[in-house]
């Protein structure tokens, strides 16, 4: 029995990649506290769903996990 090895293929790379940048370019990482929708923004902003209660994380300040 031969496994399969987990890796990205060039393609999901490059769209990791271009996920990274993009967050660095707009910093600030927004997760709404009633919906649980993630998204990231260029300045804390309110959810769409309407609710204030929304978590902004700076990209560069990810905890550990
Ligand atoms: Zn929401």
């Amino acid at each position: 029995m031969s496994e399969v090895p987990r890796q990205l293929r060039p393609e999901e790379l490059r769209q990791w990649e271009a996920a990274i940048q993009e967050a660095d370019r707009h910093n600030i990482f927004c997760r709404c506290r009633e919906c649980d929708r993630e998204w990231v923004s260029s300045k804390p902003e309110a959810c769409q769903c309407g609710s204030k209660r929304v978590e902004h994380i700076a990209c560069w300040q990810f905890p550990d996990g």
